[in-house]
C-alpha cells in the first residue's frame, strides 16, 4: 500500500541510506524465504544483534513471516550475560550488523548458535566462518510460504534488563504485537497516522523499540532510523532533515537534546507538532516544559519488557483543558492512564487502594498484550497473581481521574521513621536545578530513622552548587523530613544497558555512610 515511503537509516558510519517500503516488503520476504530453505522450524529462534536501522526492520518481520521468533539482542549487556541469554532461549541463528562482530566474539565460544550472518555495513572483509547477509538474501529465491501460524504463538522475544537476579525471556505473540500496534497509534496514545515520519530513538533490542516500528509500518508512516548515532547533535540532525514528527526514547537521550537546542536554538528547524514519547525512568517536569517552549510535545508512557511494553499513557482529558498550566504539568508528568484493553490496580498490604492519588500499592496490570509468564522459567510465576494480574514492583498512587503516577520500584523505596519517602519525586525536582545533569536519590540505613535519603548528583559541565542551595531549592515542593540529609557530587551515575540508574549499586557504595558528620 506504501511503496514509496520512505525508509531512511543513518549508519554506524554516519552515512545516509534511504531506501523505501517497496524494498522492505521485497526484502523482508527475501530473508522469510532464505530462513525457510535453510531449514527454519516453527517457533524456532532466530537473534539478533543490531542497532536501528532498516535490516534490522527486515528482521522484525522476515523472521516471523517464516515461522520464526525475532529474538533482539541487547548489545550493552555482558558478554556472560548474553551468552546465558542466547542459551537459555536456545538461539539456532544469528544475524549481526559487521561492527558488532567484537560483541559476539566475546561470547561465541560459549553459544550453541549454527549460521551467523552478517551485516555489511564496514565493507571489511568477513572473518571465516561467518555469512553475508546479501548473500544469504539471494539464496532464497524471495517467494516464502506465509507461515501458518496461531495467532497466539511467538512472534518476537527479549530478555529483561533486570537490575538483579538473572535475565527473564518474554515472549510477544503475533496477537500481542497486533493489539499493542494498535493500542500505540490511537489518539490519545501516540495518535500515529500515515502522515507521521517516526524515528525510534529508543533501541530495537528493548522491548521492540516499545512498538513504535510495528505500529510505524501498520499505519504507513515514513520511518526514520538513527543506528548508533544517539548523540545530541546527531538526533537534532536527523530530526530536523527528516522533517520527524513522532520520536521518543529514555530521558538521558532527551536531557542532552534539550540542553543542546537550548545552547543554540536557531540552527535546527523541527517539525511544528513534534512529540516526543519519553519513558524507561520518570520523565523530569522540567523536560516537558522545556521542549514545551520550542512547541515540542512530550508525551510520557509507562510500561515493562513484560507488557509489550506499553500499558498506559498521560493524555489530559476534555474537562482538563481550562485548568491551570502547573496543574496540567502535574498530570502530564504521571504515567497516566491505561491504555485500552488493559486493566490496572495497586495494591497495599491486603488490598486494593483507594484512588485517592494519596494512598501508595503495588501496580498490578493484566490484558492481551501483557506476558502471562516467564518464557521458560516456570519458578518465577509468582509474578503473577493466581487470577493472572502481573505484579509489576512498581509503587504507585492513582488518582481520582484515573492517572498512575510511580514514586518508586519496591526495592528503591525509603522508609524514614515509618513514613514513606518517594526517590523518583525528589530526583525529578533535583535535575529541575540549572546545575545538575542527573540524579539518584537513595535510601541510606540510618541508626534514628532505619533510612535517610542521599542524593548523588552529577553536575552539568562547569557547574558549581553546594548542600545549602540544593535544599533551599527543594524546600518548597517537600516536606522538611523529606529533604535528602546529604548530597554526594560524583563524576558519573551507574546505569543498566537500557540506561535505567542502577541503585543497588550506589546503596552498595554508601552503605556504610557516615550520618554523624551531617548531623541529622
Ligand atoms: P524494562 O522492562 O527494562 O522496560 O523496565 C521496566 C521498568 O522501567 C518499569 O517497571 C518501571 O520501573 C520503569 N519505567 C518504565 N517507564 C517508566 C516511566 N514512564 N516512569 C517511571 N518508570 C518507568
Amino acid at each position: 500500500m506504501y511503496p514509496n515511503v520512505e525508509v531512511v537509516s543513518c549508519l554506524p558510519d554516519k552515512t545516509v541510506r534511504r531506501s523505501t517500503y517497496a524494498d522492505l516488503h521485497l526484502r523482508a520476504r527475501a530473508l522469510a524465504a532464505s530462513l525457510q530453505k535453510a531449514g527454519i522450524r516453527p517457533g524456532d529462534r532466530v537473534a539478533t544483534l543490531m542497532w536501528n536501522h532498516s535490516a534490522h526492520l527486515e528482521a522484525y518481520f522476515g523472521i516471523p513471516a517464516a515461522g520464526g521468533v525475532a529474538h533482539t539482542l541487547n548489545l550493552r549487556l555482558h558478554p556472560d550475560e548474553l551468552a546465558f541469554i542466547a542459551n537459555h532461549a536456545r538461539d539456532r541463528w544469528l544475524i549481526v550488523d559487521d561492527v558488532l562482530l567484537p560483541v559476539y566474539e566475546k561470547f561465541a565460544d560459549k553459544v550453541g548458535v549454527e549460521r551467523v550472518i552478517v551485516v555489511p555495513f564496514s565493507g571489511s572483509p568477513l572473518p571465516r566462518g561467518y555469512e553475508d547477509y546479501e548473500m544469504f538474501l539471494a539464496q532464497g529465491g524471495g517467494n516464502p510460504t506465509y507461515a501458518d501460524a496461531d495467532e497466539n504463538s511467538a512472534a518476537a522475544m527479549c530478555y529483561t534488563s533486570g537490575t538483579t537476579g538473572k535475565p527473564k525471556g518474554v515472549a510477544y505473540s503475533h496477537r500481542a504485537l497486533v493489539l499493542h500496534a494498535l493500542s500505540i497509534s490511537l489518539p490519545d496514545s501516540f495518535a500515529m497516522s500515515r502522515m507521521d515520519t517516526v524515528l525510534p530513538a529508543m533501541s530495537m533490542f528493548h522491548a521492540n523499540a516499545w512498538g513504535l516500528p510495528h505500529a510505524a509500518v501498520m499505519n504507513g508512516c515514513k520511518l526514520v532510523f538513527p543506528g548508533p548515532n544517539l548523540q545530541p547533535e546527531a538526533l537534532l540532525e536527523l530530526l530536523s532533515t527528516e522533517n520527524v514528527t513522532l520520536t521518543g526514547g529514555v530521558p538521558t537521550v532527551w536531557l542532552g537534546v534539550i540542553d543542546c537546542l537550548e545552547h543554540d536554538p536557531g540552527r535546527w528547524k523541527l517539525a511544528e507538532g513534534l512529540r516526543i514519547i519519553v519513558a524507561g525512568s520518570a520523565a523530569p517536569e522540567s523536560l516537558f516544559r522545556r521542549f514545551d517552549k520550542f512547541n515540542v510535545r512530550v508525551i510520557q508512557p509507562w510500561g515493562m519488557t513484560e507488557t509489550t511494553p506499553i500499558a498506559t499513557t498521560a493524555t489530559l482529558k476534555p474537562e482538563m483543558a481550562g485548568w491551570s498550566e502547573n496543574r496540567k504539568y502535574e498530570v502530564r508528568t504521571k504515567q497516566g492512564l491505561p491504555s485500552p484493553l488493559v486493566e490496572m490496580r495497586a495494591v497495599g498490604d491486603d488490598s486494593e487502594i483507594p484512588w485517592d492519588g494519596k494512598t501508595f500499592g503495588e501496580l498490578q496490570v493484566r490484558g492481551p498484550f501483557i506476558a502471562a509468564r516467564y518464557y521458560n522459567l516456570p519458578e518465577e510465576q509468582d509474578k503473577w497473581t493466581e487470577d493472572g494480574w502481573l505484579r509489576t514492583g512498581d509503587v504507585v498512587t492513582i488518582d481520582a481521574d484515573g492517572y498512575m503516577k510511580i514514586t518508586d520500584r519496591t526495592k528503591d523505596l525509603i522508609k524514614s521513621g515509618g513514613e514513606w519517602i518517594s526517590s523518583v519525586d525528589l530526583e525529578n525536582a533535583l535535575v529541575g536545578h540549572p546545575a545538575i545533569k542527573e540524579a539518584a536519590v537513595v535510601a541510606i540505613p540510618h541508626p534514628k530513622w532505619q533510612e535517610r535519603p542521599l542524593a548523588c548528583v552529577v553536575l552539568q559541565d562547569g557547574a558549581r552548587v553546594s548542600n545549602e542551595e540544593l535544599r533551599i531549592f527543594l524546600c518548597d515542593k517537600f516536606a522538611k523530613w523529606q529533604l535528602p540529609d546529604d548530597f554526594v557530587f560524583l563524576e558519573e551515575l551507574p546505569h543498566t544497558s537500557t540506561g535505567k540508574l542502577l541503585k543497588s549499586q550506589l546503596r552498595q557504595r554508601f552503605n556504610n555512610f557516615n550520618w554523624e558528620q551531617v548531623g541529622s
